[in-house]
């Protein structure tokens, strides 16, 4: 029963991904564009009229050439007929106008209502939880939301066009079926029959189509890997020194073909039953010619009325074809764009509490926390147990990959524990609403991020306060130590970092930039700091001297550091050493340095030559 649930919940049919979309759709055109509706309305009279010239003027106007010819009545049948070639022309005149308003505006407003969609897509992405963004499964559903709302669905514009064509070709229908009651009713089983054979055609067609789609996610954000992200600036060093360019092109070249093959095997399968369509076709004009030719010859029908059937048979073919042209256009791309809809609904991983934090001091316990990674089998970290006061300085020491990090991020809740609980002021921090618990953390990792921003957008990241003022944020530079070499940008603090955007960006230097996150975190104000080696790229002293200078600034708040150099941490209340999934030795500066056999007092010894004399 379970697993029958999850089925349908994980493939939804055509028809609900159309309804869910047209509903978004819908209701994000309403709340954002009313007047769209207003243009497909125009749109509409503008095609109605179009239809009358093709359909029913040139009947009125031949029957009065052909009364005209038999000489009777000829000054009535003369001024019909000039006045149904004024209303034809008419109806040209305004049916192209209001064609030309509507889609004109239409495609000026279907950029305005693609870029919501993408900020829809792009607020998502950055606020759903941290162990999603390295999901290969989640990172795949990204493409596809990206693509389905952009070319593949051609965005809401596209969608509301397909269902404005189903609407109107079966009005269009409904038009030459009525003329066809009245004027040649058995013809219609010809074209019902028709219909059906093509609708189902293009049913197994459209599944092709979509089944390529799908395949085609993941091969997609491979290709668009290998052949562009690693060719940006980020990873150019690495690629260019590892000369790894040959390798690159040929894994783009493997995943560029596979795309091909996916694109060759829809085409083909479509090919066939677009054949099938064109064969039923044939017959059903065939058959449909030779029967109103056959009454027109009998009398039963005028050659007004003959061309009028002609004409009608035509555009019912055409709006039978347009009617299932369409359907398949709107649900084939409402299952591209459903993709969006299913990135936007993706699940959190973590659980969402809405406990208010208290203001004041803040008590951190880690009680018998275990922790793997998702997706992965072995623990991380193994029934760590710590206190940490308010207002305390610790130091957290460890070899590479001992869990130092992964400490970090659970106390930050990127991820949750697999065992065990961390409280913060005896609270589960998963009750904690998730807003107002992130913003007890200044957080510098050792991968931080600087974004293309200027100078100070990076470190005020936003703050309003910032706009007007800059004192807060000269005053954090001045405490890092970056102020004087940020005054002496081109552009002092309104500089662009990188040369993404602008080229007299700024490229810092690995030890400014460290300087400028730092910066960042001291700006932010929040009670618990947390520096995660950021400092890897300077020299001992220069990184002693920040953490030194740091914890000065950092004064009563809670502070976390994690160095691999331990005398950057001598000066901390206590010192937790990581080691073997846990915490291994716990205490302060002098206790763990005397202990014999100790892993802090080994690891100390083996350090202190190089830089004792500086730190001492
Ligand atoms: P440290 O900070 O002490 O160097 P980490 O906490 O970064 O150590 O890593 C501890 C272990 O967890 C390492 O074995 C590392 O490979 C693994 N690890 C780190 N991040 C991830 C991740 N996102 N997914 C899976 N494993 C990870």
């Amino acid at each position: 029963m379970k697993a029958k649930t999850k089925k349908k919940s994980d493939k939804p049919g055509v028809l609900l991904m159309t309804r869910r979309t047209m509903k978004y759709v819908f209701l994000t055109a309403w709340k954002e564009k009313k007047l769209i509706f207003l243009l497909y309305f125009l749109k509409f009279i503008a095609g109605a009229l179009g239809e009358l010239k093709l359909l029913l003027l040139p009947k009125l106007l031949i029957d009065e050439v052909v009364a005209l010819s038999d000489g009777a009545a000829l000054e009535m049948h003369l001024n019909n007929a000039i006045f149904y070639i004024g209303l034809t022309l008419g109806a040209e005149f305004l049916s192209r106008t209001l064609m030309n308003v509507a889609n004109s505006s239409l495609s000026y407003y279907s950029v305005y209502l693609d870029r919501i969609l993408n900020y829809s897509l792009s607020e998502k992405s950055m606020s759903m939880d941290f162990q999603h963004t390295e999901d290969p499964k989640v990172l795949d559903q990204q493409t596809k939301a990206k693509d389905g709302i952009s070319w593949y669905s051609e965005g809401i514009t596209g969608m509301l066009g397909a269902l404005y064509d189903v609407i109107y070709n079966i009005a269009l229908m409904f038009a030459s079926v009525t003329l066809f009651i009245f004027y040649c009713p058995l013809i219609l089983p010809v074209q019902l029959i028709g219909m059906g054979l093509i609708t189902y055609f293009n049913y197994r067609s459209q599944k092709i189509a979509t089944g390529a789609f799908m395949k085609l996610g993941k091969l997609n954000r491979l290709f668009g890997y290998y052949l562009y992200e690693v060719a940006s600036q980020k990873y150019g060093k690495d690629a260019r020194l590892y000369d790894s360019s040959d390798m690159m092109s040929r894994r783009a070249d493997e995943f560029g073909q596979k795309s091909v093959d996916v694109f060759r095997d829809r085409a083909q399968g479509e090919c066939k039953y677009d054949y099938r369509s064109n064969i039923v076709n044939a017959f059903r004009d065939g058959i449909s010619y030779f029967y109103m030719g056959y009454k027109t010859l009998q009398g039963a029908l005028s050659l007004g009325d003959l061309t009028m059937c002609i004409s009608a048979a035509s555009r019912l073919y055409q709006s039978l074809l347009g009617i299932v042209k369409a359907l398949r256009g709107l649900t084939e791309k409402c299952s591209y764009a459903y993709q969006f809809l299913v990135y936007l609904d993706y699940p959190d991983a973590l659980s969402k509490g809405n406990t208010p934090v208290k203001d004041g001091e803040h008590e951190i316990v880690f009680e018998n926390v275990s922790f793997k990674y998702p997706r992965a089998e072995e623990y991380v970290l193994k029934n760590v147990n710590i206190r940490i006061k308010s207002g305390e300085h610790l130091s957290i020491v460890g070899l590479n990959g001992a869990g130092k990090t992964t400490f970090i991020k659970l106390l930050c809740r990127l991820y949750d524990v697999s065992e065990g609980r961390i409280l913060i002021d005896g609270v589960d921090i998963k009750e904690y609403s998730a807003e107002e618990y992130r913003k007890l953390f200044a957080v510098v990792f050792q991968d931080f991020q600087l974004f293309a921003f200027s100078l100070k957008d990076n470190v005020a990241m936003g703050d309003p306060e910032a706009e007007s003022d800059n004192s807060k944020v000269e005053e954090a530079l001045k405490l890092s130590g970056l102020y004087e070499d940020a005054e002496k940008l081109d552009n002092g603090l309104d500089t662009l970092l990188f040369k993404s955007f602008d080229e007299h960006g700024t490229e810092l230097s690995g030890g400014q930039r460290q300087k400028a996150a730092i910066s960042r975190a001291l700006y932010r104000n929040a009670p618990i700091v947390i520096l995660d080696e950021p400092t890897a790229a300077l020299d001992p002293l220069a990184e002693y001297d920040i953490y030194k200078k740091f914890d000065t600034l950092v004064g009563g708040k809670s502070a976390i550091y994690i160095s691999h150099r331990l005398s950057s941490c001598k000066f901390c209340d206590h010192i937790a050493v990581f080691s073997d999934k846990t915490i291994k030795e716990y205490g302060t500066h002098e206790e763990l340095v005397n202990r014999e056999d100790g892993l802090y007092a080994e690891m100390f010894a083996a350090q202190s030559k190089y830089y004792v004399d500086a730190t001492a």
